[in-house]
C-alpha cells in the first residue's frame, strides 16, 4: 500500500474479529493492541521469560538483552540514547518519580509553571511539591474560544521559575502546545522542563533533542502497547539532580548496614523486577506504529477527526470545544441540554465507546466552566463508517432527549 491509499489497519487487531460491530472512539484513554504486539508479549512469556539483570544462566541473560535492546530501540526512536531512558510503570509513575526525586534547593516563593491543559498526572505531583515547599504555582492559560496560549505566555516563565511542567498536547482539545519554545524559555531562566507526551505519542513523532526538554514521559498503552509500562526520558544533566524515588533490588552497586551506593546509570531509577514483557511489547508497538506512519496513518486519523468535527459543527445543539488546526486526532464536545454522561450512556447502548467526564483535566474544564464533556478519539482501526455511526447515534440522541 502506498501513502495516500492508506485506509487504516483494522485487520491488524483481533478485537474486531470478535466484535465487528464495536465503534471504539476512546483511543486517547487506551489504544487497542495490534495482534503483532500481543504475539510478541506472549512469545516472551512462552519462551524467553526470566528476571532481567539478575541471573547468569542463558535465559536470564537473554531477558536482559531483550530489555536493553528495547531500551536502545526506544531511545533512538525518541532521538536520544539508552543512557537517558528509564522504564517505569506508566506516565503517572514517571511524573511522581520526577517530582519526588528532584533534588532542588527550593526556596519559598520559587515558582512552578504548568499549563492549564495538564492531566492530573502532570499537575498533582507538582501541586504537592508546591505545598511542601511553599512554591508559587503559575499557569500557562488557554483561551476558551481559541484554545490557544496568549501571545505573551513567555512572561509567565520568569526568573523565579524553577520548573515548567507542560503537556505536549491537551487530552481534551487535542491542541498541540508550542513545547519546543516553552522548553527554550524554561532553559533561558534556568528552569527544568518536564514534558508529558502521554497523549501526543501515538500521533506525533517525538525527538527529545530537538524539543530541548529535560524530561519527557508517556505510557505504552497509549501507543498501541500494553498497560504497566512507561518511558521516562531523563537528560543526563537532569539525572545529576534526580535521586531514585523508590529503593530496592536491582538499583544498588553496594549495600552495607550503614550505607548503600546506587548504580550509576538509569537502572538506579528502576528498583524491583522490570516488566520486561511489557517493555519488549512497547518496542514492538513503536516499530508497528512507525511502519503505519510511513504508510500514512497520521494523515488518515487526522482526516477522520477533522471530517467528524465538520459534521458535528452542523448540529447546533452540540458545541465542539476549541480545536486549533494543530490538534491531535481527538476532540471534545458538549450539549447544553443533555448531560455528557447521558450522551455517553446512550452511545454505549449502541456499542459506541466514547468517554465522558472531566478526563482527569479539571484545571482546564473548570477554568472553561465545564463540568463534563464527551471526548471522541481516533486510532488506526477507525474508519469513516465509525464517524457515520457516531453521527447517526447523536442524531437519535437529539430526537430522544431534545425533540421528544
Ligand atoms: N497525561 C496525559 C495527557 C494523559 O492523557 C494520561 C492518561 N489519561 C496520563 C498523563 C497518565 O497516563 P497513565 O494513566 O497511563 O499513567
Amino acid at each position: 500500500r502506498s501513502k495516500g491509499q492508506y485506509s487504516g489497519a483494522r485487520e491488524a487487531f483481533a478485537l474486531w474479529q470478535q466484535q465487528p460491530d464495536l465503534v471504539y472512539l476512546d483511543s486517547a484513554a487506551s489504544c487497542q493492541v495490534p495482534e503483532i504486539v500481543l504475539q510478541r508479549y506472549l512469545d516472551y512469556y512462552r519462551g524467553e521469560h526470566a528476571n532481567a539483570h539478575r541471573g547468569a544462566y542463558p535465559m536470564a541473560q537473554h531477558a536482559t538483552e531483550l530489555l536493553e535492546q528495547a531500551r536502545s530501540y526506544l531511545a533512538r526512536w525518541l532521538g536520544t540514547d539508552a543512557t537517558q531512558l528509564v522504564f517505569t510503570a506508566g506516565a503517572t509513575h514517571s511524573l511522581n518519580l520526577l517530582a519526588q526525586g528532584l533534588r532542588i534547593d527550593w526556596q519559598p516563593g520559587d515558582e512552578l509553571v504548568v499549563s492549564r491543559a495538564e492531566h492530573h498526572a502532570n499537575f498533582l505531583p507538582w501541586q504537592r511539591l508546591a505545598e511542601q515547599h511553599q512554591l508559587a504555582l503559575r499557569w500557562l492559560d488557554l483561551d476558551p474560544t481559541t484554545g490557544q496560549l496568549p501571545d505573551d505566555w513567555a512572561e509567565v516563565i520568569g526568573p523565579r521559575c524553577k520548573l515548567v511542567a507542560v503537556t505536549l498536547a491537551s487530552n481534551i482539545t487535542g491542541q498541540v502546545l508550542p513545547v519546543q519554545a516553552i522548553c527554550q524559555r524554561a532553559r533561558s531562566v534556568g528552569a527544568i522542563s518536564c514534558v508529558d507526551a502521554a497523549q501526543a505519542v501515538s500521533a506525533l513523532p517525538i525527538d527529545v533533542t530537538s524539543l530541548g526538554c529535560d524530561a519527557l514521559t508517556f505510557s505504552a498503552h497509549k501507543m498501541y502497547g500494553v498497560t504497566g509500562c512507561g518511558v521516562l526520558y531523563a537528560a543526563t544533566s537532569l539525572q545529576s539532580q534526580l535521586d531514585p524515588a523508590w529503593l530496592g533490588g536491582g538499583m544498588v552497586a553496594q549495600v552495607t548496614p550503614s550505607a548503600s551506593q546506587w548504580l550509576a546509570g538509569v537502572q538506579k531509577y528502576e528498583a524491583g523486577t522490570p516488566n520486561t514483557a511489557a517493555v519488549v511489547a512497547c518496542a514492538e508497538a513503536a516499530k508497528w506504529l512507525e511502519e503505519q506512519r510511513q504508510l500514512g496513518l497520521g494523515d488518515y486519523v487526522q482526516k477522520l477527526a477533522d471530517d467528524c468535527v465538520v459534521e458535528l459543527r452542523k448540529r447546533p445543539w452540540l458545541k465542539v470545544l476549541p480545536r486549533p488546526s494543530a490538534a491531535l486526532p481527538l476532540f471534545s464536545f458538549f450539549a447544553p441540554a443533555i448531560h455528557a454522561f447521558d450522551i455517553a450512556s446512550f452511545l454505549a447502548e449502541q456499542n459506541i465507546a466514547v468517554r465522558a467526564g472531566s478526563h482527569c483535566a479539571q484545571p482546564l474544564l473548570s477554568h472553561w466552566q465545564h463540568e463534563a464533556v464527551v471526548r471522541v478519539s481516533f486510532g488506526a482501526y477507525n474508519t469513516p463508517a465509525d464517524c457515520e455511526r457516531l453521527l447517526a447515534a447523536l442524531d437519535e440522541a437529539y430526537q430522544l432527549f431534545i425533540e421528544d
